[in-house]
């Protein structure tokens, strides 16, 4: 594991900065992460870049892994290769999410501490469908799929609080 890889940073110092961060780590090192999918066994690997565009506090990049869910079908293991194409404005309030050009993702950092394990697993949960399941297996009519939605995704608060078609 790379050092400080859970260790708290203040992103906007990094990004100030300038700095690239990669690395491959065990996927069961992301215990949020983890308690989602049906198996922890593989890695996940990234290459995240600190920077600022403009006024724009920016992490950039990408993060690759291959999630293990369970197909809602058949129940048994289904392979979800997942490779993300990141790209977050960080922002220290909600007032500045709504800011944030509609080019970024928000990543609010309130307190101007953020570990690499926290974005890693923000950006691979986000990845993990409502309902898995393999491309053969066909949901039958008497299921109801639309309860798995009852699940909330972390993140939609912040979608929501995001404006649509910001001028
Ligand atoms: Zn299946």
């Amino acid at each position: 594991m790379l050092p400080g890889f859970s260790e708290c940073f203040d992103p906007f110092v990094i990004a100030e900065r300038g700095r690239t961060y990669r690395g491959v780590i065990a996927l069961g090192e992301l215990d949020r992460l983890a308690g989602c999918v049906f198996s922890d066994h593989g890695e996940v690997g990234y290459e995240l870049t600190f920077s600022k565009e403009g006024s724009v506090f920016v992490v950039s990049g990408q993060v690759k892994a291959d999630l293990i869910l369970e197909c809602q079908v058949c129940l048994e293991a289904v392979v979800l290769p997942v490779s993300t194409d990141t790209r977050l404005g960080i922002v220290g309030s909600l007032d500045e999410v709504g800011e944030l050009s509609d080019a970024y993702e928000p990543l609010l950092v309130t307190d101007k501490k953020i570990a690499l394990k926290d974005i890693l697993e923000e950006e691979l949960l986000l990845e993990i469908p409502l309902i898995a399941r393999h491309d053969g297996c066909k949901i039958a009519g008497g299921s109801r799929p639309e309860q798995a939605q009852e699940k909330d995704n972390p993140f939609s608060i912040l979608a929501e609080l995001k404006p649509e078609g910001d001028q």
